[in-house]
């Protein structure tokens, strides 16, 4: 049972935190709860103040990037607000998986019928793994590239190896200046727990370099309330390397030994309180550094647990985890 005092007082119960940045914030969204904006041309986006997602209008019809659920109808709507505007065809042709994640793809099954979908073959194979009808598998599939042509445009769709999830791929508008990329960067903000919900660590930290290197000047980064510039990807860059750079620090610095000796026989009671310790100083300079550059930079679990990971990276990954025993 609730009652308003009890919610008042656990909401006055919550932490407080920095001001968001202006600069990390978008667009109002309008009374239907979404904004859709054109990117470049005829390619638009379309974000309900979290989520993201794209749609290009052609002659042959209308091509979507994503169907996040929570953007869920309103992605019909914006595609139909400017479909209308510009008098082409509303009729969507073709959706896009960027991966197989259901929060950017849930809302895939509200486009049935004759609609072509195209993804990734591990995101075809991840999909009938789940069996989850919201998320119909592509039947385009392919490996490394793949280009869509639909009535006169063009999305070079390219896999460069696992990062936030094995089968994320980049999606390329060479034609509208405009990079898709999802669940990696997000604009103005630090990533959320674990470099994003991120399976391969170091695929992670590799991956916006290869945005980078594609020309681009607009990129959708699939969450929050704006488009990023090619700026947001070099102050990520620089956050996640300080990341690195301080857990190397701490992993070289702190001494195991006292963890250790004080638990005795409970080993993982030793490797608790030494990867603690390494992961809290790690990670205290960083969150210093970003609050108020990165929003939610000061939500310390984010970046505490993101330190967690890089720093295990650097043991399991790169190595060595430690001395050979003589
Ligand atoms: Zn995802």
């Amino acid at each position: 049972m609730t009652s308003p005092a009890s919610g008042a007082s656990s909401a006055a119960d919550l932490p407080d935190y920095a001001p968001i940045p202006r600069s990390a914030l978008g667009p109002a969204l309008n009374d239907q709860g979404y904004y859709v904006g054109r990117v470049e041309r005829n390619l638009y986006w379309v974000t309900d103040g979290v989520y993201q997602s794209a749609f290009l209008t052609t002659g042959d019809g209308v091509v979507l990037f994503d169907a996040p659920p929570s953007i869920g109808g309103n992605l019909r709507r914006a595609v139909d607000e400017i479909a209308a505007a510009n008098g082409v065809s509303n009729r969507v042709t073709h959706l896009v998986y960027s991966h197989h994640h259901a929060d950017h793809a849930a809302a895939a099954s509200l486009f049935g019928g004759d609609v072509v979908r195209v993804g990734h073959e591990e995101t075809r194979r991840l999909l009938l793994r789940d069996g989850d009808p919201a998320r119909p598998v592509p039947e385009v599939t392919f490996a490394d590239r793949y280009t869509l042509e639909v009535g006169g445009e063009r999305a070079e769709l390219a896999w460069h190896g696992p990062n936030h999830s094995p089968d994320n791929i980049y999606i390329h508008f060479p034609g509208h200046d405009a990079l898709m990329f999802i669940d990696v960067v997000n604009a103005g903000w630090v990533p959320i727990y674990n470099l994003n919900l991120s399976e391969d660590v170091p695929g992670y930290m590799a991956a916006p370099a290869i945005a980078l290197s594609y020309p681009w000047t607009h990129f959708i980064c699939g969450h929050l309330g704006r488009l990023a510039t090619r700026d947001d990807v070099s102050v990520h860059q620089a956050y996640i390397a300080d990341i690195q750079a301080s857990a190397q620090e701490a992993l070289a610095s702190v001494n195991p030994v006292p963890s250790y000796m004080h638990y005795g026989e409970n080993a993982w009671a030793g490797v608790k309180a030494h990867l603690g310790t390494v992961t809290e100083r790690a990670a205290a300079p960083i969150i210093a550094k970003y609050t108020g550059v990165l929003a939610a930079a000061d939500i310390e679990i984010f970046t505490t647990t993101t330190t967690f990971l890089i720093m295990q990276s650097l043991r399991l990954d790169r190595g060595p985890s430690g001395p050979v025993h003589p």
